[in-house]
């Protein structure tokens, strides 16, 4: 039986979300990757129990990780009750809908119908009676943002989310969905969007001013630039890397190569800051204001046993961001 480490909470910083009163560690594991149907239950287990020791209590999931889509909820669910039902209150949970999930008009996208049938599946597979948050994944083009944010709330009004997120929308329809939601007293409290070294537009220029002026927090996804942003590519590609893996096609040779040149100046700085290229690619991201937390994957536990150590450094001195800024204009 998994008892979780007395000392858990005595080394992780908690941040609120906005304005809110729900914070999140300063590090969170997201379970799209490697928690899948091929993927050891066994490591799914040691990953999950070891992040919990560390203090992050957060575990985000959506309707289609896995693969195949909602595997990663199923074996959530499987782990869930197995080891960590006793710590239910100890954690905050989200999924979310947006993307393909089932065939048909009704398994996409944000209209009222595919949202309430998904977060119920959702629930199903992790045999929860609710969320802590419940995310619209992506803005859909053909649904008005009225619609989609009245099934988030009816989610709210029946219990099965605590808090609605959104997801991957630009800076103006983050406004218009704040201002739909505010009128419906919502909680509305984060947005999860991809903000990395090499990936920073959407955060920095689009959504920053608008999450302040809303009160929203932002939890950064890939964070890592999917592993570009460690050590793990500098001599090749290992085969139990993401970039390996012919069932994972988000990260490819093609992509690698052209950042190898960037990644090894990176490294240098880090080394520098007394750190490892990943813990300052995370102490970067967490460098932002509206930043509440950093959503990490991770194939094993020693990867997040690393990655928290980016708190023992969190400063940038103006130089050294100069230097990142000279390396990634390049
Ligand atoms: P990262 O950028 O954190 O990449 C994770 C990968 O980086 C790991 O699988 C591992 O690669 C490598 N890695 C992690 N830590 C280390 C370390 N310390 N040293 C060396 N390598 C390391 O994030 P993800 O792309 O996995 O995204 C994280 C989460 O964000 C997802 O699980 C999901 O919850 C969320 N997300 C949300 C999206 C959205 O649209 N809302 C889209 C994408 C992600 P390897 O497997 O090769 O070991």
């Amino acid at each position: 039986m998994y008892v979780a480490d007395k000392t858990r909470y005595e080394n992780m910083e908690y941040r609120k979300s906005g304005r809110s009163g729900l914070k999140l560690p300063l590090l969170s594991l997201g379970l799209w990757q490697n928690f899948g149907e091929y993927d050891p239950i066994s490591n799914q287990r040691e990953i999950l129990r070891g992040a919990f020791d560390l203090g992050i209590t957060h575990f985000d999931l959506a309707n289609n990780y896995g693969g195949p889509a909602g595997a990663a909820e199923t074996n959530f669910g499987r782990l869930f009750k197995e080891d960590f039902k006793s710590y239910r209150d100890e954690l905050i949970i989200s999924s979310k809908a947006g993307y393909h999930m089932w065939d048909g008009p009704y398994g996409d996208w944000g209209s009222r119908k595919s949202i309430i049938a998904s977060c119920d599946q959702s629930l199903q597979r992790m045999g929860l009676d609710y969320v802590d948050i419940f995310y619209h994944h992506r803005p859909d083009p053909e649904t008005p943002l009225e619609e989609t944010a009245e099934a988030l709330m009816q989610l709210v009004r029946q219990g099965k989310a605590l808090y609605i997120g959104i997801s991957n929308y630009n800076g103006a329809d983050t406004q218009r969905m704040a201002e739909i939601l505010r009128k419906k007293d919502a909680p509305f409290v984060i947005h999860q969007m991809r903000y990395n070294l090499f990936s920073r537009e959407l955060l920095e220029t689009d959504l920053a001013p608008v999450l302040a002026e809303n009160g929203l927090g932002a939890i950064t996804f890939s964070p890592l630039a999917q592993g570009l942003l460690t050590n793990r590519y500098l001599h090749g590609i290992p085969e139990d890397s993401r970039a390996h893996r012919k069932e994972i096609p988000f990260l490819s040779e093609e992509q690698i190569a052209p950042t190898l040149r960037k990644i090894t100046q990176l490294q240098e700085v880090a080394e520098a800051r007394g750190q490892t290229l990943a813990q300052m690619a995370l102490a970067w991201n967490v460098r932002q204001p509206s930043v509440t937390s950093v959503l990490v994957g991770a194939s094993r536990l020693s990867q997040l046993q690393e990655s928290v150590k980016m708190k023992d450094n969190l400063v940038f001195a103006p130089e050294e961001l100069a230097t990142i800024e000279t390396i990634l204009a390049e």
